[in-house]
């Protein structure tokens, strides 16, 4: 295998194009917008591999036409015809080899902030757009609370260090919302202390890992003793079940 490395593109206000890379060649996550794969690719002198696309929404495909007109490359993503840029079609369980690179992807569907969203897992890194954030996950737009459950809870069985590689910059704000929603958490203080520096600096706080998530994601803490009692809070009644508890999170989370 070459060896690579995953390079963060901005794109608009928060979005990451997630960029593997090595010497010759690049692929890119959900490019938004062309632009700046365009210009990454010309300053560094490198080839477009391929495409791999998320879910549907503009702000992860509106770059696909655009970057295929200059490289004639495949696009890996849902089963979805609302990107009909897409070349190889995959479902849960799938497997892709990303050309060039001769990595191995493993598909996962995680419905829930759209209803195709799909995930690639492969050499301990997660690419799973807006699904999962650091701290957070995506806004319900076509899925049930109990979608984004399921979804979440699949994800947080991949290896703790999983490197989990997130479609937009929101860390710091999950955060303020996070420690309203499991106000005991230690970690996501230190996650806080951690994230502030790096935005000072205008670092991404990302790539996360599914170990950081589990610890400090009140999203996938919907079983924790502090995060019942703050949703049930929020409801105004005793919410037992996980799926309630994301529900009423996700809902507090809307009108933070
Ligand atoms: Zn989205
Ligand atoms: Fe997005």
């Amino acid at each position: 295998m070459n060896e690579f490395e995953v390079v963060p593109l901005r794109a608009f206000s928060d979005n990451y194009i997630w960029t593997i890379r090595d010497a010759e060649c690049a692929a890119v996550v959900d490019p938004g917008d062309a632009r700046p794969v365009l210009d990454y690719l010309r300053r560094e002198n490198l080839r477009l591999a391929a495409i791999l696309n998320t879910h549907h929404h503009a702000d992860h495909v509106g770059g696909n036409s655009a970057l295929l007109r200059h490289h004639r490359v495949p696009v890996f993503g849902p089963h979805d015809p609302r990107i009909a840029e897409v070349t190889n079609r995959l479902a849960e369980g799938g497997r892709m080899r990303l050309p060039h690179f001769g990595l191995e992807f493993e598909v996962m569907e995680i419905p829930g902030h759209t209803r195709t969203h799909i995930a690639f897992y492969g050499a301990e890194m997660l690419f799973c757009g807006d699904t999962l954030f650091a701290a957070g996950c995506g806004r319900l737009f076509e899925g049930t609370p109990q979608q984004m459950h399921d979804s979440l809870t699949k994800l947080t069985r991949l290896p703790d260090a999983t490197r989990v590689y997130c479609g937009h910059e929101y860390t710091l704000s999950n955060i303020r919302f996070a420690k309203a929603a499991d106000p005991n958490n230690q970690a996501l203080r230190e996650l806080e202390a951690r994230a502030r520096k790096l935005r000072n600096k205008d670092l991404p706080t990302l790539p996360s890992t599914i170990a950081q998530e589990k610890a400090t994601n009140p999203f996938l803490r919907c079983a924790e003793r502090d995060v019942i009692a703050t949703a049930s809070k929020y409801a105004g009644q005793p919410l037992v079940d996980p799926v309630s508890v994301l529900a009423a999170l996700r809902e507090w989370k809307n009108n933070f």
